[in-house]
């Protein structure tokens, strides 16, 4: 694996800038930056699913739709998807279908799975994304759970209000 980096931390950050913009226009709490192998930021995206009305508007999915169109295979390759939650698997699958090289993410699903979401009962969890990815052919590098409290505390403001 390789080192986690400066720059490794502010694509996050930035996610998770997403994940606030998102909920402040009634979205869920959860953004998405595919960066190139140098830094530079491709594509954005935020959760769109209360705006749009499709259930599968997921922030990383958004982004990975765009990217797989405005950028070549080769560049998706060498690229990061930076997500502010672990990718579900519906996102894992998109990242996995795009050939993006590399996913970092800042809050776990188990850690997400277990918030208080109003007192309603917890779900059961997903499987991880390394799960997902592990069932495939395609080499992929994770990294994280990272900055987890940052991650965590975007969703604590939206799901307990
Ligand atoms: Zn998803």
């Amino acid at each position: 694996m390789n080192a986690v980096t400066e720059a490794d931390a502010a694509l996050l950050r930035r996610a998770f800038s997403l994940a606030l913009a998102a909920k402040q226009r009634g979205n869920h709490p959860f953004g998405a930056v595919i960066a190139s192998s140098s830094g530079d930021i491709l594509v954005e995206a935020e959760n769109t699913v209360a705006t749009s009305g499709s259930v599968t508007a997921h922030a990383e999915l958004n982004a990975v739709s765009r990217a797989s169109v405005a950028c070549s295979p080769e560049t998706l390759v060498r690229s990061t998807i930076y997500c502010s939650t672990e990718p579900c698997s519906i996102c894992a699958s998109a990242i996995r279908w795009a050939g993006i090289g590399r996913i970092v993410f800042g809050l776990s699903q188990s850690r997400f799975r277990n918030m208080d979401n109003k007192g309603q009962p917890k779900e059961p969890n997903d499987f991880t994304c390394r799960e997902m990815f592990d069932r495939t052919a395609h080499a992929v590098e994770i990294v994280g759970p990272l900055l987890e409290d940052e991650a965590q505390a975007v969703h604590a403001a939206f799901w307990r209000t």
